[in-house]
C-alpha cells in the first residue's frame, strides 16, 4: 500500500501508462542482447564522423571482454573508466559486464588525488584511461593502487562530435607500460569467451558520490537498478528506435549513465556522442542529427539560449527535454519555451536512485511552489514510494516540510565497503535523500532546502570537507569553512572562508590558485574571504550555516 494511494494526481500519473515496471531483462548484457537480435545494423553509437552500429558494438565488447578475461579478471573485479565521453567508453563499459565485471565510472576533471581515492576504495585492477589523463594524472597515481593493467586509448581513435574545435594539435601520447586499447580489440576480436553469469543483484557500477555526509563514496548500482531506471525513462517519456539521443551530459554521472547509454542500449535508439558540452556544437549537433531527446541540467539550458546560433528552427527536431540534478527556475523553462518552443520537464533523483525518483508527467505543466517560487520536481517514478519524513522519523502530511525518504527498485542497496554509512543513509533499504522538501494535497513534490551541505554547482556536487580538506594543507591557513552561495548561471557556487595562522599572510588569489592546482575545476572556491575568526558553536564546530548569511 503506497501513501500515495487515492490521490487526485494519480489519474494523470497514470495516463496511459502502467502503474508498475516489470523488469525485462536479468542484466545490462541481456538486455542489450535483445536490441542487437532485433536492430543489428542500427546505429548504437554516433560521432564526429562516424557511427558504430548495434552489431559492431556488440563484437567490439566481445572483444573487449575477452581481453579482460585474458588478463585473469573474473565476476566481480572492477574496472576504472577515467574519460570523457568518447564511444570507447561505452566499448569498455559493456565489455566489462560481459566479463562479469564492475565498472567503476571516473570524473576527467579529476585530479590526482581524487583519482587516488576511487582507485584505492574500489580497488580496482583494471583503468581504462584516455592517453592525455593518463600521461598528465593517472601515470603517477597507479603504482600506489592495485591497478595491475592500463588501457590507453586516444580521443583519435573514434572522434567525437566537437573534434574541430577541441582536437586540433592532438597527437597520439607514448603511453609506455600500458595496453593500447584498439591493439587489446583486434587481437581478441572474434575469440569466444564463456558468458559470464550475471544476477540481478550483482553491482553494476560504481558510482562515486558525495551522498548525504563525508567524503566520496562508490553507490553500488545494481542489474537491476539499471535495467529498472532505462525502462523507466523509456516508458515514462515514450522514448523507442526511432528517437535520437543527445549524448551531451558527462557519461561518467549516473545520468549520463542511465539517460544515454542505458537508455540506447535498451531501446536501440542511438547516441549522439559529444566529447564534452559545448553550445555551439550541440546546436550544430541537434540540427544535423535531427536530436529528439536531451537531458541535461540548468546550465546547459541557459548556455543553449545564449549561444552565438541559437535559432528556433535549428533545435526543431526536439520532442522530449528534460532537466535534472540542480533546480530549474520557472522563468528559464519559460524563456527556454519562448525562444525554442519546448517545454523542459523536471526531473528529480540522486545518484543512489540511478537517476530519476520523480519526473514531471508528459504533457503536465509541472505546478510552482507559491511561496519560494520553485518549480515542482514531479511525482515518483513508477514503483517508488516517498515519505516526507519530521525530525522525530514520522510521516508528515500533505504540505508539511520533511526530508524526502524514497523506496523503490531504482534505490542501490548501498555504498561499496562503507557499511557504516549505508546503513546511515539507507536503513532498512530506503534512502535518507539529505533532500528536504513536501508534496502538495494533489501529490505533487517540491524540494525546499538541503539537510546536508553538499552545494550543488549548476548539476556537480560540491563536498566542503574536500575543498576544506585542500585549504588546510596550505600553511598559511589556520581553519576553513566552504559554503555554497547564489550564483546566476551556475545557481550555487563554492565560497571559502579562511582565518590564517599568526604571523603569516596569504592573499584570496593565491589560495584560489591552490586550489584549483588540486581538484577539478568545477570544485575550486570562486572566492575566498579572509577572516580573524570563523563563527563556531560553543563546542568549537565551524557554523557553515551563518557563513552562508
Ligand atoms: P547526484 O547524486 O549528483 O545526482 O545529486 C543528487 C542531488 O541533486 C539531489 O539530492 C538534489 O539535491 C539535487 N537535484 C537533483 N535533481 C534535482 C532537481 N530536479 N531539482 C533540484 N535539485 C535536484
Amino acid at each position: 500500500m503506497s501513501v500515495y494511494d487515492d490521490k487526485p494526481w494519480l489519474a494523470l500519473y497514470q495516463q496511459g501508462k502502467p502503474h508498475g515496471i516489470t523488469p525485462e531483462f536479468a542484466n545490462v548484457v541481456d538486455m542489450f542482447a535483445a536490441t542487437v537480435a532485433t536492430r543489428p545494423n542500427a546505429d548504437a553509437v554516433r560521432y564526429f564522423d562516424g557511427r558504430i552500429t548495434a552489431r559492431e558494438l556488440d563484437e567490439l565488447s566481445d572483444a573487449f571482454a575477452a581481453g579482460l578475461a585474458d588478463t585473469g579478471f573474473v565476476r566481480g573485479d572492477r574496472v576504472a573508466i577515467y574519460a570523457q565521453n568518447v564511444p570507447q567508453f561505452v566499448i569498455a563499459q559493456l565489455g566489462t559486464w560481459k566479463a562479469g565485471g564492475i565498472a567503476v565510472s571516473v570524473n576527467p576533471m579529476n585530479r590526482a588525488r581524487e583519482l587516488d581515492l576511487i582507485l584505492r576504495d574500489s580497488g580496482a585492477s583494471v583503468l581504462v584511461c584516455l592517453e592525455g589523463l593518463y600521461r598528465d594524472v593517472a601515470a603517477d597515481v597507479v603504482p600506489g593502487t592495485d591497478v595491475r593493467t592500463v588501457i590507453t586509448t586516444s580521443e583519435l581513435e573514434h572522434q567525437t562530435r566537437c573534434d574541430k574545435r577541441v582536437f586540433s594539435g592532438v597527437e597520439r601520447i607514448d603511453c609506455a607500460g600500458t595496453v593500447d586499447m584498439a591493439t587489446l580489440i583486434d587481437r581478441f576480436r572474434g575469440t569466444a569467451t564463456p558468458k559470464v553469469q550475471l544476477d540481478p543483484d550483482d553491482v553494476a557500477l560504481l558510482t562515486y558520490t558525495s551522498g548525504t555526509t563525508g567524503p566520496p563514496k562508490g553507490a553500488m548500482t545494481t542489474h537491476r537498478n539499471v535495467v529498472f531506471n532505462a525502462q523507466t525513462y523509456r516508458d515514462w517519456i515514450g522514448v523507442g528506435p526511432d528517437d535520437v539521443l543527445l549524448g551531451a551530459a558527462p557519461l561518467f554521472h549516473i545520468t549520463g549513465l542511465i539517460a544515454h547509454i542505458a537508455l540506447s542500449l535498451l531501446t536501440g535508439a542511438p547516441l549522439v556522442l559529444m566529447y564534452r558540452f559545448d553550445p555551439e556544437v550541440t546546436i550544430e549537433t541537434i540540427r544535423d542529427e535531427r536530436v529528439t531527446f536531451a537531458a541535461g541540467s540548468i546550465t546547459v539550458f541557459i548556455a543553449l539560449m545564449n549561444a552565438p546560433n541559437a535559432e528556433r528552427s535549428a533545435l526543431a527536431s526536439l520532442t522530449k527535454v528534460y532537466s535534472g540534478g540542480a533546480p530549474i527556475p520557472p522563468s528559464t523553462v519559460r524563456a527556454f519555451q519562448d525562444m525554442f518552443g519546448h517545454y523542459i520537464y523536471n526531473v528529480y533523483g540522486l545518484t543512489e536512485t540511478t537517476s530519476p525518483s520523480h519526473a514531471v508527467p508528459v504533457g503536465a505543466d509541472a505546478p510552482v511552489d507559491p511561496t519560494s517560487g520553485a518549480l515542482s520536481v514531479g511525482v515518483p517514478v513508477f514503483d517508488t514510494v516517498v515519505r516526507v519524513v519530521g525530525d522525530d522519523g514520522r510521516d508528515l502530511p500533505p504540505g508539511e516540510v520533511g526530508e524526502l525518504v524514497t523506496s523503490g527498485p531504482q534505490v542501490v542497496p548501498g555504498y561499496w565497503n562503507k557499511p557504516e554509512e549505508t546503513a546511515k543513509a539507507l536503513p532498512g533499504g530506503a534512502l535518507h535523500t539529505g533532500d528536504v522538501g513536501y508534496m502538495d494535497s494533489d501529490g505533487w513534490f517540491y524540494l525546499v532546502d538541503r539537510k546536508k551541505d553538499q552545494i550543488n554547482a549548476g548539476g556537480y556536487k560540491v563536498w566542503p570537507r574536500e575543498v576544506e580538506d585542500v585549504l588546510y594543507e596550505h600553511d598559511a591557513v589556520r581553519e576553513a569553512a566552504v559554503v555554497g552561495v547564489p550564483d546566476d548561471y551556475r545557481g550555487e557556487t563554492v565560497k571559502a572562508f579562511v582565518s590564517l595562522r599568526p604571523g603569516r599572510s596569504a592573499d584570496p588569489d593565491e589560495l584560489i590558485a591552490f586550489c584549483k592546482e588540486r581538484m577539478a575545476a568545477y570544485k575550486y572556491p570562486r572566492q575566498i574571504e579572509v577572516r580573524d575568526e570563523l563563527p563556531k558553536t560553543v563546542t568549537g564546530k565551524l557554523l557553515r550555516r551563518e557563513l552562508r548569511g
